[in-house]
């Protein structure tokens, strides 16, 4: 029997070139507008309608009228900073808006969104020199409250003609690039790499002229990184009756890492199912066994009481909604060089693809 044909996953052309505008725009928590703009501008042709909420979801509807819905989803916002007073020379101390990293931040440069458009600034840090010679040779650690921006301002007055003002956003500068052997680095790959991966799904749905017993709502949520807020709105709103929900996970065996704790998983080695209370047991053996048919890898995960991600949201929605997690191992989350293997971004898009193919409103998840 000659092998069945793989749909066109395809990371060139029009696709790489959404993923890297994509990545390259800020969308810090909050303030995911201009990024929400590019993903629908991009998933408009492969869906019938779309729509978004008061804080920002963008949603793309397939076959709005079925009355069974399953949601593919993913959150559109990255972690960033909150600028928070301006000292009287000029330089600016910050709030975390999301898990930002204290660790990362001395010399990195960031883009402040004020009022009048985006502003350089840098993350200051005493050189290495004038730190050693404090008087008990400890050097200095940078915490939120010793960090601090510079743009080149010397007083507040000229912060403030930046059109950079108390609550704006401030985003890391790192963009996308390419690494050997099949690695990509950006900021913020947790999640966009999420929507770009269900906007992938919609686009092979309509390329491969697939008809779907079902309607099937592409969600790209806000504000996930304070707590799944977005995706806590718009389950409500949907009432979806099952929700098959993408996010990153971490690479474990980079150094550092104990892997007693965080489990083996690993770039490369495709998808990854992750065991939990929200997770529903015959919703994950049904992707489990696609996989298995389509000879797409997967490797497992557990975690304890939540998963942290938006299947929580929507798991305990509504009147519960049966949720899976698909995860897509990365190195480095949170860092500006969060670290994706192509390969895995291509299964992953090939087990939510297969799944929708694979299912309809007849699925039986009852675990009794
Ligand atoms: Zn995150």
């Amino acid at each position: 029997m000659a092998k069945a044909k793989q749909p066109p996953v395809s990371l060139a052309g029009n696709p790489l070139k959404f993923l890297i505008n994509y990545i390259n725009n800020a969308s810090p928590t909050g303030f995911e507008t201009s990024g929400q703009k590019l993903w629908l501008e991009y998933i408009k042709p492969f869906v019938d309608t779309t729509f978004t909420d008061p804080y920002g979801t963008a949603v793309g509807v397939i076959k709005p009228s079925h009355k069974f819905k399953v949601v593919i989803e993913a959150h559109a916002d990255e972690i960033s900073w909150f600028i928070n007073y301006i000292s009287p020379e000029g330089l600016i101390y910050l709030k975390r808006n999301g898990g930002v990293d204290h660790q990362i931040a001395p010399s990195q440069r960031v883009l402040i969104h004020g009022r009048k458009g985006p502003v350089k600034a840098v993350f200051g840090w005493p050189a290495i020199h004038t730190r050693l010679s404090s008087t008990d040779n400890k050097e200095p650690l940078p915490k939120v409250d010793n960090l601090f921006l510079d743009c080149g301002a010397r007083n507040k007055a000229e912060v403030e003609a930046l059109g950079i003002h108390i609550g704006a956003v401030a985003t890391y500068e790192a963009g996308f690039e390419e690494l050997a052997y099949n690695y990509y680095i950006g900021r913020a790959f947790d999640n966009r790499i999420g929507g770009f991966m269900i906007a992938e799904v919609a686009r092979l749905l309509k390329a491969n002229n697939k008809k779907l017993p079902f309607g099937l709502y592409v969600v790209n949520a806000v504000q996930e990184e304070i707590g799944l807020r977005g995706a806590e709105m718009i389950a409500r709103r949907i009432k979806p009756d099952v929700a098959i929900i993408t996010d990153v996970t971490h690479d474990s065996t980079t150094p550092m890492i104990n892997k007693i704790i965080e489990g083996d998983t690993s770039c490369g080695k495709g998808p990854a199912l992750t065991y939990g209370p929200a997770v529903h047991n015959k919703l994950l053996d049904f992707v489990q066994k696609i996989a298995e048919n389509k000879s797409i890898p997967l490797q497992l995960k557990t975690v304890s009481r939540s998963t942290g991600t938006d299947t929580d949201a929507f798991a305990y929605s509504n009147d519960g909604c049966p949720s899976v997690l698909i995860s897509i191992p990365l190195r480095y989350m949170h860092t500006t060089v969060e670290m994706l293997h192509k390969d895995d971004i291509e299964n992953t898009i090939k087990l939510m693809y297969e799944t929708l193919l694979n299912m309809d409103s007849k699925i039986n998840l009852s675990y009794f």
